[in-house]
């Protein structure tokens, strides 16, 4: 029986009805679904209890809190079978599904099954899927999929450039029209980056976000007016993180 692999919040699956807080669709009414497992490591993830296990090596900006010790693994998953996922997400009635991480193309199959599921039962849902761009969907997914809101990870990530930037999935995401891309913006100097990926991968600048790294309001206000100048010059759009102002760092919200 095919399972997804779920983040395990307080007990209970992080399924959740909220706001789409970032990107080209912020605002609208959205349930979560956030996967567990990640292929990347960044340093300032704030979901780094999908993916940060014990006895990894990889760095992350909470080290230096006393309080803060990597997760166990066994106990941070929830495998839920498709009808599981199905039933939590039918409570709330809505039909905008974020397929989100962790890195969820990591379980590429069992979501295309996921989505194939929802598909029986009505034909009106619309999958985004938020992704960090380093793997390329298959034919199937491709078909299921409405929206990849795909996230490349700059130098600031402390991730190697040979595991964050694979050029044959940026290839394919700057070509397809389902995809926007967004940045996270930590400083001024990130933007030099973002130029070169979209110059190297040809990708429009009507499809790529800058969104300002933070979580809290007051780290994201901060950087706000300089980074909505750089879209203003570049053309790029600006985007927010409108769960982070009202929830602040919050999981399931
Ligand atoms: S790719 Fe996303 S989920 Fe993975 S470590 Fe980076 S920020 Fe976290």
């Amino acid at each position: 029986m095919t399972t997804v692999k779920i983040a395990n919040l307080d007990g209970k699956p992080e399924i959740f009805h909220s706001i789409q807080g970032e990107g080209k669709n912020i605002g609208q009414p959205s349930v979560f679904i956030r996967t567990s497992l990640c292929n990347l490591h960044c340093i300032w993830c704030d979901t780094d209890y999908t993916w940060n296990w014990e006895k990894t090596r990889f760095a992350h900006v909470k080290d230096t809190d006393p309080t803060y010790t990597k997760y166990k693994m066994d106990e941070l998953i929830i495998s839920l079978t498709l009808e599981e996922i199905y039933e939590e997400v039918f409570k709330s009635g809505c039909k905008n599904i974020v397929l989100t991480g962790g890195e969820p193309m990591m379980q590429l199959d069992e979501l295309s099954e996921l989505m194939q599921f929802f598909n029986t039962k009505a034909t009106d849902y619309f999958f985004e899927i938020e992704t960090n761009g380093t793997l390329v969907p298959d034919a199937t997914f491709e078909g299921l999929i409405h929206q990849y809101n795909v996230s490349p990870k700059l130098a600031n990530s402390n991730n190697p450039k040979k595991l964050r930037e694979k050029p044959e999935a940026y290839n394919y995401f700057s070509a397809n029209e389902k995809a926007v891309f967004k940045f996270v913006i930590s400083a001024e100097n990130d933007l030099t980056e973002v130029l070169e990926i979209c110059e190297t991968y040809k990708i429009p600048n009507r499809k790529v976000y800058l969104m300002p790294e933070g979580t809290n309001p007051e780290a994201l206000q901060k950087k706000q007016q300089w980074l909505i100048e750089i879209c203003k010059k570049h053309q790029f759009n600006y985007t927010d993180r409108l769960h982070v102002h009202i929830y602040g760092d919050k999981r399931g919200v």
